[in-house]
Parts: C-alpha cells; structure tokens; sequence
C-alpha cells in the first residue's frame, strides 16, 4: 500500500479552502440560504441570482468537507473511510483530498442507501 503523502494533501486542502472562501466572499449573500427556499420568494428572483444562489450553496457545502478533511487530518483519522472503515484508496484522495468515503461507499451514499451521520 503506498503511503499518504499527507503533507501534499494538506497543502492542497488548505489551497482548496482559501480558493473557496475567497468564492464566496465575492457571492453575493444577501439571500439567506440556510434553508430550502421559499418558491414563491424563489420565483421573483432573476434567473441569475439563482444560479449564483446554487454555486454558492456548493461551495459552502464544499468548504465544510474541505474544514472537515483539515481536522481528519489533524486528528490521524485521515484517508479512513467514515462508513466501513476501510483505508481510501490513495489514488481517490489525490484526486478528491476531501474524500470522506471509500469508492464503494460513496456508491451507496449517491444511490441514497448510505446513512449519514
Ligand atoms: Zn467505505
């Protein structure tokens, strides 16, 4: 098994992060997105305000697996994944650092038969 090159990993997070943030602070967030919004408040938005409503949606639910990645591994618990426990495969976390989940239980999580915590 080829080691984590988990200095690497980090730095990528970290840039992940900063380039996320920096995404957001130039969305315009006025609209509270905390919830499902309202369709009839939904409909007298432009079209455009939406799109940028959906990306920034993205982000933020991007930049808290990112933050949660940073504390994995902060805590050694990184590369692990969070349903069966098995190591990720190294080749999965160089592309996707933020991975939470082994390949096959990211199946099961998109088909929806993967409880979340
Ligand atoms: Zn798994």
């Amino acid at each position: 098994m080829s080691k984590l090159n988990l200095k690497d990993l980090k730095k990528r997070l970290e840039t992940e992060r900063e380039l996320l943030i920096e995404k957001l602070n130039g969305t315009d967030l006025s609209v509270d997105d905390s919830e499902t919004p309202d369709p009839v408040d939904l409909a007298v938005r432009n079209y455009s305000k939406n799109v940028s409503l959906a990306v920034s949606e993205n982000d933020s639910r991007q930049l808290a697996e990112v933050d949660q990645a940073l504390i994995r591994l902060s805590d050694e618990e990184y590369g692990v994944c969070q349903n069966c426990e098995t190591a990720i495969n190294p080749k999965r976390l160089a592309a996707i650092p933020w991975a939470r989940y082994c390949l096959d239980c990211q199946e099961l999580l998109e088909k929806g038969l993967l409880d979340e915590d």
